[in-house]
């Protein structure tokens, strides 16, 4: 699936350290060589958490025509002028409206109509009375109170009058603009579609879970992870499994994956090992190239496109892909699906380190924290070794705490961005 035409510059022929491309810098090339998927109609159950390409004006008004807000009695609100709890009015019960009712009672001097909320509001009545300040006596009822002209009446186009824009270009279809949409009457929008992607590792050593691990066999974890971390970032995932470190498989299998989805990650071949055939592989099928980003963990990536989508080549070593894909990849998938640029990234707060961090001089670290409310502020620690083999320190996290690349460590108590990996969590 062609989606993203490849411009710019790519690698940066000149990085600001030699050989390694700085974090920022890569993160900005990286996002400016996504372009997002055309926008398409989607029918509104699709299009939750998609990114609208049209403005969207009301046909209708919302409500569709004056109701009642409450259960209760319709009236002519003349008839009641000085009614009190004490000294209530007696009024004639005519009919009964329910929500749906298409033919209406005429709501004559001296009587009432039930009504009930959502219902509309019959010709004649000009208020309603609740049912709480009311008392059923026969056929008459009794009304504890003069209700103010359309007292306890929701107009017509109250919410939104027609014709006008309820929605903008760009805007991301939360549940509430979802509502907004149906309630207008829009079955269908223009909008970005969720992109597809397609997920594979690479490593002759790797062995699904379920299958027996032979010697010198490692779990592949990486396929499901970066599948799961992919549909948490809002898109399609489809781990399309293992491929074997040889030129023909993985020319097939990346062949197939740039085929079948709008930006394919994978894991794995990308730093200097003998049997990383993938760098090799990838250069032959597009501008997929090796680079190194100044960053711990995640250093050798490669980024292009290979068959006209975007490709992401992470580290193998789980806890580089883990980061990778949060810092780098999330935000680019997110471009793809059309998010403007403010929502792009996670959150970050700022927060102090409850221990003394190191860092290596000349990259970006993103270590692995949990977060704690602390006496002035919420409180960064390490989640454990932070190694980057060591996936139970990502399993722990609550969020990545960033050591700029400008220092070699930061004293304990000092002020630290931290990016926020888990939605819920709150100082
Ligand atoms: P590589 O980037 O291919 O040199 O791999 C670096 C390390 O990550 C090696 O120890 C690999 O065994 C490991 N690794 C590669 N792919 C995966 C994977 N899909 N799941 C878990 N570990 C992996
Ligand atoms: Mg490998």
């Amino acid at each position: 699936m062609t989606t993203t035409a490849p411009d710019g510059r790519f690698p940066p022929d000149r990085p600001a350290v030699p050989g390694l491309v700085p974090f920022d810098e890569a993160r900005r090339i990286v996002l400016e060589r996504i372009r997002p998927l055309p926008p398409v109609p989607l029918p509104l159950a699709e299009a939750a958490g998609c990114v609208l390409a049209e403005d969207v004006a009301a046909a209708e008004d919302i409500p569709p025509f004056a109701n009642s807000a409450m259960d209760g009695f319709a009236v002519r609100s003349a008839d009641l002028a000085g009614a009190t709890p004490e000294h209530p009015t007696r009024l004639r019960l005519a009919g009964e409206v329910f929500a749906g009712t298409a033919r209406l009672p005429l709501v004559e001097p001296g009587t009432v109509v039930r009504i009930t909320t959502g219902a509309p509001l019959p010709p004649g009545a000009d208020a309603v009375v609740p049912v709480e300040a009311t008392t059923l006596d026969g056929p008459d009822v009794l009304l504890g109170m003069a209700p103010a002209e359309r007292g306890f009446v929701r107009a017509a186009g109250e919410d939104v009058a027609a014709g006008t824009i309820v929605l903008r270009s760009g805007q991301v279809l939360e549940p509430a603009a979802i509502g907004m949409l149906a309630s207008i009457g829009r079955p269908v929008v223009l909008a970005h579609p969720r992109p597809t992607v397609i997920v594979v590792s690479t490593g002759d050593e790797l062995v699904d879970p379920g299958e027996p691990l032979g010697p010198g066999q490692i779990r592949n974890s990486n396929s499901f992870m970066l599948a799961a971390q992919a549909t948490a970032a809002g898109v399609h995932a489809f781990p399309l499994g293992r491929l074997r470190d040889d030129v023909a498989a993985l020319e097939a299998g990346f062949t197939r994956a740039a085929a079948e989805g709008n930006a394919v990650i994978t894991s794995g071949g990308v730093s200097v090992g003998e049997h990383d055939y993938t760098k090799q592989v990838l250069a032959e099928l597009g501008d997929v190239t090796p680079w190194r980003v100044a960053m711990q963990p995640g250093m050798p990536q490669a980024f292009g496109h290979a068959a006209g989508v975007p490709l992401f080549g992470l580290p193998g070593n789980p806890v580089s892909a883990f980061v990778v894909f949060e810092v780098l990849v999330r935000p680019a998938l997110r471009k793809l699906a059309g998010y403007p640029p403010g929502r792009l990234d996670r959150p970050r707060i700022v927060a102090r380190l409850a221990e003394p961090v190191r860092s290596p001089a000349g990259k970006t670290s993103f270590l692995r924290v949990t977060l704690a409310p602390g006496p002035s502020g919420p409180l960064a620690s390490l989640t454990g070794a932070q190694g980057s083999g060591v996936l139970s320190s990502c399993v722990a996290a609550d969020g990545l705490a960033v050591v700029p690349a400008a220092e070699r460590g930061l004293p304990e108590g000092a002020e630290v961005e931290v990016v926020v990996l888990r939605e819920d969590w709150g100082p």
